[in-house]
């Protein structure tokens, strides 16, 4: 798994993991990438800027070490922005509402999503995953579905 940072057109930052960068290029280059705040598909990698500190006296504490060219070894810290904290518990709760009141059909969302599209099951929630073929697929059919929020941290 890789983890890049985004930006929206509407610059919202948001952070997704994806299989592999090709994956993630496949998947952009879709569209299937959409903004987790206004659903924005064009998106862009930002650079990962890491918090870079030095922890000698075990520290915490975040420090500009940016320009240290000491050559000793360095470990790369971070500590989280609240407003990330934020985030990731919204989309969790966000998630998780999605999830309560939806049906889980796995495989078979594509399948699922398009049957409630015409109208040839009762309308519903559903959940579920699909390729990105098949998410194409669907939205050039004008069936109506959204990315499931992921929170990064909740992975493996
Ligand atoms: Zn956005």
């Amino acid at each position: 798994m890789i983890r890049y940072a985004l930006r929206c057109e509407k610059d919202h930052e948001f952070e997704a993991w994806f299989r592999s960068g090709d994956d993630y290029d496949r998947l952009a280059g879709k569209g299937g990438v959409p903004c987790p705040v206004c659903g924005e598909t064009r998106v862009a990698k930002t650079p990962m800027a890491p918090a870079v500190g030095r922890s000698r006296d075990g520290g915490a504490e975040k420090k500009d070490g940016g320009d240290d060219k000491s050559g000793e070894e360095k470990v790369q810290l971070t500590v989280p922005d609240p407003r990330e904290q934020a985030l990731r518990a919204a989309i969790r709760e966000l998630r998780q509402k999605v999830t309560e009141h939806a049906d889980y059909v796995g495989e078979r969302f594509a399948d699922e999503a398009r049957k409630i599209h015409y109208k040839e099951t009762e309308p519903r929630g559903i959940y579920g995953e699909a390729t990105a073929d098949e998410a194409k697929a669907l939205a050039e059919e004008g069936v109506e579905f959204h990315p499931l929020p992921s929170v990064p941290e909740d992975r493996n």
